[in-house]
């Protein structure tokens, strides 16, 4: 396995492997790896020849009061798991690499980022849209693989793909869990023992809401409320947000119909935790989707 540390280093030897004839595939992340990260590889693995990790806690994507110095680091950690799951190359910039200067061309997210977490954290996927395109750029993937657990970022990414006319294939991975049904993220070492025991209850709040529609339920306030009071019932938990939108413009929906992410974000102490489910419901059939097409 390689690592590179410079765009140049990363670029010969991309073009080596691709001079081999083979597809490139991409897992984009921040590093201090889980087993959802490790899962993106598999998937790489599945359709490409020579699988490209990034690890780069990007800082453009981050508020001025969010925990990007606090952010876990490993990359000792990393490297290992990175070669033990058959990743050929990790590209790990340092900053100065990704940022000489601060970018003077930053993008416009319309609709899209409108609710959920673009709402509360402004900015954020400007920064995300704007390294994932430098590293589309200094990579050129043929594939390119992120969780639905980002639901936001992975539609998004999806419609800068499209939009900008990136020639790479985005490929979606269902979200990884703890047997306790608690979302895998790098921020959950962030949790007490206290916490990471109340942490479960997103995944009921969601699984509750699956129910609720299962049984009809279509008001969206009606299923909302219901979360609401079941992650109460966590002392530790603060509600960022609930929302329920359409995966087609992620704009809030009053009744559920079509294909609908619920999608939360809780406060945990300092630990903010994102999960969602994404429906499809049509008359009184509901489906779940893992990972969208
Ligand atoms: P991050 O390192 O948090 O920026 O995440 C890098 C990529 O891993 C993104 O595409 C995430 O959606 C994905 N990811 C993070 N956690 C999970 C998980 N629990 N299951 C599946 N994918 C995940």
């Amino acid at each position: 396995m390689l690592i590179t540390r410079t765009i140049a280093e990363t670029r010969a030897a991309i073009a080596q492997a691709r001079a081999q004839g083979k597809r490139i595939g991409f897992v984009p992340t921040m590093g201090y790896l889980h087993e959802g990260h490790l899962q993106l590889i598999d998937i790489a693995k599945e359709h490409s020849d020579f699988v490209v990790v990034s690890i780069f806690v990007n800082p453009t994507q981050f508020g001025p009061h969010e925990d990007f110095a606090a952010y876990p680091r490993d990359f000792e950690r990393d490297r290992r798991l990175c070669e033990a799951r058959g990743a050929d190359l990790i590209f790990a910039p340092e900053v100065s690499e990704m940022y000489p200067e601060r970018s003077l061309i930053t993008f416009q997210i319309e609709k899209l980022a409108d609710h959920l977490c673009g709402a509360r954290r402004p900015g954020h996927f400007n920064g995300v849209v704007l390294v994932v395109s430098k590293l589309f750029n200094i990579i050129q993937p043929d594939v390119a693989v992120f969780g639905q657990k980002d639901a936001q970022q992975l539609i998004i990414i999806k419609r800068l793909v499209h939009d900008l006319n990136f020639p790479v294939r985005i490929i979606a991975a269902p979200t990884v869990r703890e047997s306790d049904g608690l979302a895998m993220s790098s921020r959950n070492v962030y949790l007490s023992a206290e916490q990471r025991a109340q942490s479960p209850v997103l995944y009921r709040a969601l699984q509750r809401a699956k129910a609720l529609v299962e049984s009809g339920e279509r008001d969206a306030r009606k299923i909302i409320a219901e979360m609401q009071q079941l992650i109460a019932t966590a002392s530790e938990a603060k509600i960022d947000y609930i929302e329920i939108v359409s995966t087609k413009d992620l704009q809030p929906v009053e009744r559920l119909d079509g294909q609908v992410l619920i999608a939360l974000a809780v406060y945990f102490g300092k630990a903010r935790l994102i999960d969602n489910i994404i429906l499809e419901i049509s008359g009184a059939h509901v489906r779940e989707i893992a990972a969208l097409p």
